[in-house]
C-alpha cells in the first residue's frame, strides 16, 4: 500500500518518559510501551516536516479521491491509552507546538491516582482541541464482561468523561485492544461513535461504528518501523506477532495469556493489568 491515499494509519501510544511523573511500579512488560520524550517528539517533528496530514477520524476524507493527502502517505491519527499524566506534560505541548490534535482515552477510576492525569488535566485537553475518549472504568477486558459489566464500564466511563469535559464523548479504545462483535455492538449502543481495536494494520477508512485498527508505537520499535508506517508500508512482522499472540490469546484464555505475554515481552512479575 506504498503511497496509498486511501488508507489511515491509526498509531497507539501510551505513557511517555517523564521524570516528574514516573511509571511507578509498573511491570517490565508494560514497560515496552513507555517512549522517552525525545523519541516521541522527533516523531512528532517527522510527521510535520513530511508534510503528513494528522487528523481526527471525522476529518477522515480518504473516499474521496479528489482531496488525496497532500504528501502521498497514509493520513495519520494520534491516540494516547490509559490517561498517564505523561500524556498531559509530554505529549500536549507537542501536539500544539505542530497543530495536530490527537484522542486520549482516559480509564476513568484511574483518574487523578498516582501518576494518571486529573480531571483538571483532562478538561486541559479538551480545551485545548484534543478528543477526550473512554478506555473502560477499570480497564477489565471488555471481552471478559458480562451484559450488565459491559454496560457500566461503557457508559459509566462515558458519563464520567462528559462531566469533567462538558462535551459529548464518543470515542472508545478497549482496554488490551479487546473487541468482539458483541463489544462493539453494545459500544455502539452507549453511544460510541469511533471504536478502536489494537490490530496492527492500516485502515481503508475511517467508519463510525466501525473498530478502526491501530498500531502499537512501542520502546523498540525503530526509526525505519515508524517511518513505514506512516509512509503506508508497515513491516509484515508486527501483523505476524500480532498473529501469534492472538492464537496464544484464544488457546489459553485472557487471564493466562497475560501473564504469558508479560513474561515473554518484559520478563517482569506478572502484570495487574494488561494494556
Ligand atoms: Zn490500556
Amino acid at each position: 500500500m506504498t503511497g496509498s491515499q486511501t488508507a489511515a494509519a491509526v498509531l497507539m501510544y501510551h505513557a511517555l518518559e517523564d521524570p516528574r511523573h514516573p511509571v511507578a511500579g509498573a511491570p517490565r512488560g508494560e514497560l515496552v510501551y513507555v517512549l522517552p520524550g525525545e523519541i516521541f517528539r522527533a516523531q512528532m517533528r517527522l510527521l510535520a516536516d513530511s508534510g503528513t496530514d494528522v487528523i481526527l477520524p471525522e476529518e477522515d476524507t480518504s473516499r474521496d479521491p479528489r482531496t488525496p493527502s497532500p504528501n502521498g502517505a497514509p493520513r495519520v491519527v494520534l491516540t494516547f491509552d490509559d490517561g498517564h499524566a505523561s500524556n498531559h506534560s509530554i505529549a500536549l505541548p507537542a501536539l500544539l507546538e505542530h497543530g495536530f490534535r490527537g484522542i486520549f482515552f482516559i480509564t476513568t477510576d484511574w483518574t487523578g491516582a498516582g501518576n494518571y492525569m486529573s480531571a483538571g488535566m483532562i478538561r486541559e485537553l479538551a480545551a485545548s482541541g484534543m478528543i477526550v475518549g473512554s478506555h473502560g472504568r477499570s480497564h477489565r477486558f471488555l471481552t471478559d464482561l458480562n451484559d450488565g459489566e459491559l454496560i457500566g464500564e461503557l457508559a459509566g466511563s462515558k458519563r464520567a468523561l462528559e462531566e469533567i469535559t462538558g462535551t459529548v464523548v464518543d470515542s472508545i479504545s478497549a482496554p488490551g485492544g479487546r473487541i468482539d462483535g458483541r463489544v462493539a455492538e453494545a459500544a455502539r449502543a452507549a453511544g460510541y461513535r469511533w471504536i478502536f481495536d489494537s490490530v496492527p494494520a492500516l485502515n481503508a477508512s475511517l467508519v463510525p461504528g466501525r473498530p478502526a485498527h491501530r498500531f502499537a508505537v512501542m520502546r523498540s520499535a525503530g526509526g525505519s518501523w515508524f517511518e513505514r508506517v506512516v509512509s503506508g508500508n508497515p513491516p509484515r512482522s508486527a501483523a505476524i506477532r500480532f498473529r501469534l499472540f492472538e492464537v496464544a490469546r484464544k488457546l489459553l484464555g485472557n487471564r493466562l495469556y497475560a501473564s504469558l505475554r508479560e513474561t515473554l515481552l518484559g520478563g517482569g512479575r506478572p502484570s495487574r493489568r494488561g494494556r
